[in-house]
């Protein structure tokens, strides 16, 4: 194989630290053990399963293409930039006191604050990479996730909102415009959340219809939820239903993302992955398999070349089938290097699809979304 030139690298941090977020066993994410079985799972969001996507990645075909950086902790008055002081300091007296389950399945254990430091100070360096000019695709492979992570709460698994921290360090340094499409099939309500008052930042959240979860998720993830003040439409909310599949998943790409992007003109993109939009995930119901996450990364890069100048920032979210998300990664970062040909074939894709409702309901989005004023 010829060496990859520098256009078709991507730049990956991780650092194994965040393997030290121990989330424990139970009845899947409840920690608790019934007392009746006798094999309990791990929590769904366990190094396992961030262990495989850095082994596909070093070992899989798509290595040539991967340069690898090591990740950093980040010191606690970065985090200030998108989260209150005092959530703060309740997350280091949480670590202080040896831990604290924050929510339902969002749980800080010994060595837990550490790798969301490391998550956190990770993603910038991402980004940085790509700010200071020397390169254009960065991902950012990081545990506990961090879309769901609000100015002054933890949600869903997550502490600190990784993209959300990168997205402000663009703004600081002088971007205009940020776009934020978040392919993770919970909604980025965190993310939403941060920018929810500002024409600066576009985010769109492609997600299934699981709607409110409780008090750290009051959001609905609805398709009005379109922001307020200033940021009036600019928070874009994909409500896909159940079994959308690739057809479906894509049209909603083609339709939907790309125009509000292309309206928006951002000066620099990024792009939330979450693998449990996968068929197969324990999490999600949105079915995509490789092909559809290959050709959602395909759009996405594309996108890039059209309006950033090939700048391209990927954060890791959720994911939590131990195989497949692996390989719907592998697949993913194939699109965005743009290759000719597949280099890894679906194992286990096998559901036939009926996107018929699906793109019912994108086309009447897209007509809800002509009042806008973005697409005014
Ligand atoms: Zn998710």
């Amino acid at each position: 194989m010829a060496s990859p030139t520098p256009s078709d690298l991507i730049h990956v941090f991780f650092h194994e630290g965040m393997l030290n977020h121990n989330t424990g066993t139970g009845v899947f994410d409840t920690l608790t053990d019934p007392g009746f079985l006798e094999i309990l799972d791990k929590h769904p969001e366990n190094p396992d399963r961030v262990k495989n996507m850095v082994s596909i990645l070093k070992r899989g075909p798509i290595s040539p293409h991967i340069t690898w950086h090591r990740g950093r902790s980040a010191q606690t008055l970065e985090l200030h930039s998108f989260h209150t002081p005092e959530y703060v300091n309740e997350l280091v007296k949480a670590d202080e006191d040896g831990g604290k389950e924050f929510c339902s399945g969002t749980v800080l254990n010994p060595g837990s604050w550490d790798a969301a430091l490391i998550a956190a100070g990770t993603t910038l360096s991402a980004m940085k990479l790509i700010l200071d000019g020397h390169e254009k695709i960065a991902y950012s492979l990081v545990r506990p996730p961090g879309h769901h992570a609000q100015a002054t709460h933890a949600d869903g698994y997550c502490f600190i909102n990784n993209a959300g921290l990168a997205v402000q360090l663009a703004l600081d340094s002088g971007c205009e415009r940020v776009a934020v499409i978040d392919i993770d099939v919970h909604y980025g309500n965190g993310t939403a959340e941060g920018f929810y008052r500002t024409d600066k930042v576009l985010t769109i959240s492609l997600h299934m219809n699981h709607g409110s979860w409780g008090p750290s998720h009051p959001q609905s993830g609805s398709i009005d939820e379109l922001g307020e003040g200033e940021g009036y439409g600019f928070n874009l909310n994909v409500l896909l239903p159940n079994g959308t599949g690739d057809r479906g998943y894509n049209y909603a790409v083609d339709e939907l993302v790309i125009p509000a992007v292309q309206k928006f003109k951002p000066t620099m993109l990024v792009f939330v992955i979450g693998q449990d939009s996968s068929a197969f995930d324990p999490n999600g119901r949105l079915c995509l398999t490789m092909d559809g996450y290959r050709e959602s990364g395909q759009k996405l890069r594309k996108l890039s070349e059209e309006h950033t100048n090939g700048r391209l920032l990927i954060v890791q979210e959720g994911g939590y089938h131990i195989t497949y998300s692996a390989y719907c990664l592998h697949a993913t970062l194939e699109g965005v290097l743009n290759l000719p040909i597949p280099l890894l074939s679906d194992p286990i894709a096998y559901y036939p699809e009926d996107e018929g409702f699906s793109i019912k309901v994108i086309d009447s989005i897209k007509q809800f979304w002509k009042k806008l004023p973005l697409f005014s």
